[in-house]
């Protein structure tokens, strides 16, 4: 029977590297039913190669395991893909088989680990101090190799939030020694702490003074301080509590790094102070939209002057606008029924772009046009007896020619008469 493996990077979270003995080596059946964890080094994308799960006796490889993504590495300098465990043991899966009974050197991927135990210790600030604050549990919890989210069963205000924020930061600034231990069960009764579950054996408990403590397996930072940074990035309404996603060290820098890239950006582009571009949005939106209503008022004088400039005796109208607002196309069809008795169809776009169209009688059905356009040019739409309309992606010419199929005669934007 094959012991539980033992977890070098419970006892040390800052090894890298490890020797250990290959226990077990077998062919998976199945493929890995996800990526990878974390970027691997020359680790490729399983292409059909088989693949091998390796049970060592000791590693420091953490597998995804309560919400955390596992570490990535190398076994023997090749990449391990993924890391899971069950009932105790660890299985690393490779590419390439190792004998049991054989010695590997293991290595593990630093700095993805390194910035998981500063988001995981951030987390545990967090959750300790909503807990002891508000008296909300964290009842889901999530670290990828993007996101960190942190789920409670509570809803917290955004001061209540920026108020947990402020406090986890001074828990860094005073650089509190974490500490980590298994304590047995007798123990446990007495002790309060966070992920309190009836578990038979010893609880790894991970402690932070002041702050919180919870049971935990993942490998954390020694002091408080080298978590740099948390930052609270997003809060949203999630299952009757909350779901907050937060940054901590390395990727809080990252996150801001980017913001500030952004947001300068910006600035630069509408000539505004950093700290007031929200302003100048708020005034260019303001803006757009007197515009829009002055091109709109524009369009609608010089619609009304192209529907009296179509000819009294058209039957039908097959017309083109380049560049109409789609409130403009809808007064346009209206002008267009009132003068012809026929069918009007009005086309805004371009061949690039594609079309918007609209096409209205006063007297004939116009859905098997439509239909024909669906069907034959993959157009989307639909309407009443009276009117349609969609969308297509077709080219001008095969409009022509699908109304030419029509055997009816149409007045054209291009003067040319059928
Ligand atoms: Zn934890």
């Amino acid at each position: 029977m094959i012991p539980n493996t033992i977890k070098l990077y419970d006892n040390d979270a800052y090894q890298t590297s490890f020797n250990a003995s290959v226990l077990s080596c077998e062919r998976r059946d199945k493929p890995l039913s996800k990526p990878q964890s974390q970027p691997n080094d020359g680790a490729k994308e399983d292409c059909g190669k088989p693949l091998y799960d390796i049970i060592l006796d000791q590693t420091l490889f953490f597998p995804e395991e309560g919400g955390q993504n596992a570490d990535g590495g190398t076994l023997n300098s090749h990449p391990v893909l993924d890391v899971q465990i069950k009932d105790g043991i660890i299985r690393h899966t490779t590419d390439i088989p190792f004998s049991p009974g054989s010695q590997v050197e293991g290595q593990i991927h630093w700095q993805p680990r390194y910035s998981n135990m500063q988001q995981h210790s951030g987390e545990h600030i967090i959750s300790g101090l909503v807990h002891a604050r508000f008296g909300y549990d964290n009842v889901g919890f999530h670290l990828g190799i993007k996101n960190v989210t942190l789920d409670f069963n509570g809803i917290l205000t955004p001061e209540q939030l920026e108020q947990i924020e402020s406090l986890a930061n001074e828990a860094i600034w005073k650089n509190i020694d974490i500490s980590a231990a298994y304590l047995p069960s007798k123990q446990l009764d007495t002790l309060e702490y966070r992920s309190k579950i009836a578990l038979a054996g010893p609880v790894r408990i991970v402690t932070i003074p002041g702050y919180d403590i919870c049971a935990c397996c993942a490998p954390h930072v020694r002091q408080t301080g080298e978590i740099g940074i948390i930052k609270i990035t997003d809060a949203i309404k999630y299952k009757g509590g909350m779901r907050i996603s937060i940054q901590c060290g390395d990727r809080a820098l990252e996150d801001y790094r980017m913001k500030q890239q952004q947001l300068s950006a910006v600035s630069v582009l509408l000539s505004s102070k950093l700290e007031t571009s929200s302003d100048a949005v708020g005034r260019l939106k303001d803006e757009n939209f007197a515009l829009k209503g002055q091109i709109m008022a524009l369009q609608t004088v010089l619609m009304e002057q192209k529907a009296n400039a179509v000819p009294a005796d058209a039957a039908n109208l097959l017309l083109f606008e380049p560049q109409m607002e789609s409130g403009v196309h809808k007064k346009y069809v209206n002008l267009l029924t009132a003068k012809c008795p026929g069918i009007c169809a009005v086309f805004a776009g371009s061949d690039t772009e594609g079309y918007r169209y609209m096409i209205a009688s006063s007297c004939q059905d116009v859905r098997p046009l439509n239909d024909r356009l669906k069907k034959e040019l993959s157009a989307k739409g639909g309407g009443s007896k009276e009117m349609v309309q969609g969308s297509c992606s077709a080219s001008r010419a095969q409009l022509y020619s699908l109304f030419d199929g029509c055997n009816m005669s149409f007045y054209r934007t291009d003067q040319f008469v059928r």
